[in-house]
């Protein structure tokens, strides 16, 4: 039940006083005020004037009873108690918004981490009617929109704009804990826009290196695709590949907020730095390899003559 009132305590002899009241009270309508109601035809009645209260009460000197606490319930509900309609208004309980911003720090988007918690409802329930109630029960399992409203506040408290510089912080940290983990290499440029330096994240990972390392066509051959509009901020990501037997396969790739020449020439630059001793099936880092494939774009046809004048540019009209 939620709080009502909460009194102060001024005297000495009350130690606790609360008032809660049911969830279906008009209470709640008056807490709200003038809230707009989000859906007018909802068929979910919140309010139905229900008068069910309970009422709490320590005083010191009844302490040294056996059973000190007062209380008094008026079990007064004109509804059905403990369906999934009343379940479906409760407020979601401190240690599952605690267990939504844990998954949310793994990474887990308001989907993915909806689901995994599901899972894990589905994984603690005891009995089919343990799992029902739970899975009703908004104080254990809150809606979506619940759900999304508090990854946008955990958003905005962690990482703050999408180009702030408490998000590049946190993404150098996540660049460098990925260098110390061994899983790959990858490097960061920070977006500054007064300097006019744009936004630079190059990856290889130890599958790229392998390509590298194992793969006779990487000496040959290197596709070159840009693609972007994936997110608001519309940054561009480009991927080196070849292709075998097998099919295409991933020699690097790297991130960038504009694809204007110098970009570029910096971003290729950065990823040379990255790339293995042993890139191109050993041809090395500087000579590249023989030919580059890319699209009709001049400003990265011209940033690949800079970066690896050794090597051949086709175009690719895709
Ligand atoms: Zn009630």
């Amino acid at each position: 039940m939620p709080e009502t009132k909460r009194y102060e305590f001024k005297g000495k002899h009350v130690l606790f006083h609360e008032m809660r009241h049911c969830i279906h009270s008009d209470k709640v309508k008056k807490k709200q005020g003038n809230r707009e109601i989000k859906r007018q035809q909802s068929s979910r009645l919140r309010n139905t004037n229900c008068a069910s209260t309970i009422h709490l009460r320590l005083e010191r000197w009844r302490l040294e009873l056996s059973h000190p606490l007062e209380v008094n319930i008026k079990f007064t509900h004109n509804h059905v108690i403990i369906s999934a309609e009343s379940l479906s208004f409760r407020r979601v309980n401190e240690k599952v918004r605690e267990r939504f911003l844990e998954l949310f720090k793994d990474g887990h988007s308001p989907a993915s981490a909806m689901y995994t918690y599901e899972d894990e409802l589905y994984l603690s329930a005891a009995d089919e009617q343990e799992l029902l109630l739970l899975l009703a029960d908004r104080a254990s399992n809150p809606d979506y929109e619940y759900i999304f409203n508090l990854f946008w506040q955990y958003r905005q408290d962690s990482l703050s704009d999408r180009n702030g510089s408490v998000m590049f912080r946190r993404l150098a940290e996540v660049v460098n804990d990925y260098n110390n983990s061994g899983k790959g290499r990858a490097i960061l440029q920070e977006y500054d826009s007064r300097s006019g330096k744009a936004f630079i994240l190059c990856v290889v990972t130890s599958l790229m290196s392998r390509v590298h390392e194992k793969i006779l066509q990487s000496s040959e051959i290197c596709y070159i695709d840009a693609s972007a509009s994936f997110e608001p901020l519309n940054t561009s990501i480009t991927l080196l590949y070849t292709s075998c037997a097998v099919g295409a396969l991933p020699l690097g790739l790297f991130i960038t907020s504009d694809e204007f020449k110098i970009t570029l020439e910096k971003a290729l630059n950065l990823l040379k730095s990255i790339l293995p001793q042993h890139a191109f099936y050993g041809r090395g880092v500087q000579l590249g390899p023989k030919i580059f494939l890319t699209d009709d774009s001049s400003a990265e046809r011209n940033a690949l003559e800079l970066c690896w004048p050794e090597s051949k540019d086709s175009t690719l009209i895709y």
